[in-house]
């Protein structure tokens, strides 16, 4: 049998953010085989390779500028599906909107899910996602049984809590740097009916935000902050929480009937009439004319009418991914793209830092045109990037002057200071800004050692590398 082969083709690839790109020589396995074949090719060229799901990373985590980038978007089988016990093995290029559309009609859902169901099950168990409900069920690479790794030395390893537990436990949440995920076997979640029961709930400031996810993190399924960052003084961090709750069996009378994937999308066209294609012109617009403090502002009073119709039911398509019947919402942002901002912080300490990053936004009048709160809770992944506490995503435009992309860059690296300073963390996932120095002082010295002593293992000549790699000197010992 002749050997499998791989072909490499010039390409310029980007974050999902569109800040930050570059070229790169991209190959298309569709097999595993394939991918032993990239490895090794890129191995003898004495090159780099990136590993690339979806390219939902906002940063520079899934590019190698002027390297080698090997996109595992067609190895998108489902190949195994278990629907009493609610186990399915997939392979990496597999989606969300994949997952979920197979698997709902049964009863079942992801047990976390991104903010977009573009996202991969390999990207996902890469940097170990989080969802609105981590506070309650953890990290994505908690309800991950067991994968298949092909590692850069040529080795396949079938990795679970059993079975080489060292490297199942690095390489969730491993950034791609230990080996390329081949297959996946995931324990979902049983849901009994297509909706859920949402509450809107708007908060006077920041204090009232964290308070009510302490209050609620007990009982609450789901729970998700969206946050004015424009508003100043006693209104600072005003914003709204959403709550979601599944629904018990019979509880819905319409909730077997929705469990239909084609039910749970939500309209194309807004009012009936407007394609939501047509949005993101309209939110250029209001972005780049400054009309955002306005959007924000209208939306706390909308939060205000959508509290007094609380609680309501919810499709799950709806509730997880509004966003993403938006398309190309994020375009709005162009042409400097956007970056975003992702800090954990413990949680006493949640209130004094949270409140400082605001402010010093609002200062360097950069401040975000959203900012998004979830309660966390500590994972068992070595390169874990939770906390007992609070993360706020902020999402900031970048401009395409040079200085300001600069100044915005500076602002970040100056606030990740002080959520260093407070035992704080952040999410490689939607990272563009951190210095080298941040990766130690994240993960502690024995973390980044342990997790280096397997890279040396699996990945002798560190092929496996990305821009954020690099940036972060994840591989300099
Ligand atoms: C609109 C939006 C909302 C989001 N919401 C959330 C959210 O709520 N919670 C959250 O946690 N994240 C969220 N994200 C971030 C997203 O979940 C992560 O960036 C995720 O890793 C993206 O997966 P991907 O398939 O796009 O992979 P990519 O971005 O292409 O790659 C991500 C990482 O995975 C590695 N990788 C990819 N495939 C493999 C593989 N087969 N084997 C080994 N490594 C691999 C890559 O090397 C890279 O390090 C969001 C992103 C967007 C765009």
């Amino acid at each position: 049998m002749s050997e499998p082969r791989i072909g490499f083709r010039s390409e310029r690839v980007g974050g999902w953010g569109m800040a930050v790109g570059g070229p790169a020589q991209v190959a298309r396995p569709t097999t595993p085989q394939e991918v032993a074949a990239a490895l090794a090719l890129v191995a003898q060229r004495h090159g780099s390779l990136a590993i690339r799901g979806a390219g939902c990373s906002y940063g520079d985590a899934s590019i190698n500028s002027a390297g080698h980038l090997l996109d595992t978007s067609a190895m998108d089988r489902i190949l195994r599906f278990d629907r009493v016990r609610g186990l399915i093995t997939v392979e990496p290029g597999v989606t969300f909107r994949d997952l979920w559309r197979r698997v709902i009609a049964s009863g079942w859902w992801p047990p976390v899910v991104p903010g977009t169901m573009a996202v991969s099950l390999g990207g996902a168990a890469a940097f170990n996602i989080h969802g609105k409900n981590n506070f309650a069920v953890g990290s994505f690479g908690e309800h991950v049984e067991s994968f298949v790794l092909q590692a850069a030395n040529g080795d396949i390893l079938r990795c679970s809590r059993q079975e080489h537990a060292d490297v199942f436990h690095a390489a969730i949440g491993g950034f791609g740097m230990l080996g390329c995920f081949l297959e996946l076997t995931l324990r979902l979640k049983r849901v009994y009916a297509g909706r859920l029961r949402v509450w809107s709930i708007p908060t006077r400031d920041l204090a009232h935000s964290l308070q009510l996810l302490e209050d609620l993190k007990g009982e609450a399924d789901y729970l998700v902050g969206w946050h004015d960052l424009h508003a100043t003084g006693a209104a600072l961090g005003r914003g709204q929480l959403h709550r979601a709750d599944q629904l018990e069996p019979g509880e819905d009378p319409d909730g077997e009937r929705l469990l239909d994937p084609q039910l749970q999308d939500v309209p194309a066209r807004l009012f009936g009439v407007v394609p939501k294609g047509w949005l993101w012109p309209g939110m250029w617009l209001a972005s780049h004319c400054g009309g955002t403090p306005l959007v924000n502002w209208a939306r706390f009073q909308a939060g205000f009418r959508e509290a007094k119709r609380s609680p309501y039911l919810q499709t799950h398509g709806a509730f997880h991914f509004l966003l993403d019947y938006v398309p190309r919402w994020h375009w709005m942002t162009k042409p400097g793209g956007l970056i975003q901002f992702q800090p954990f912080v413990p949680q006493p300490e949640g209130e004094r830092v949270l409140t400082r990053l605001i402010e010093r936004c609002q200062q360097a009048g950069m401040v975000p045109y959203l900012g998004v709160l979830k309660r966390h809770r500590p994972d068992p992944f070595l390169m874990t990037h939770a906390v007992d506490g609070y993360s706020l995503a902020m999402d900031f435009a970048v401009s395409t002057n040079p200085a300001r992309r600069a100044a915005l860059w500076k602002l970040c690296q100056e606030m990740a200071e002080v959520v260093l300073a407070a035992g704080g963390r952040f999410y490689y996932a939607k990272d563009a800004v951190l210095p080298a120095s941040s990766f130690a002082r994240i993960h502690g010295a024995v973390a980044v050692a342990t997790f280096r002593d397997l890279k040396r293992r699996l990945d002798p000549q560190h092929v496996l590398q990305t821009d954020l790699s690099r940036r972060l000197g994840v591989c300099d010992a």
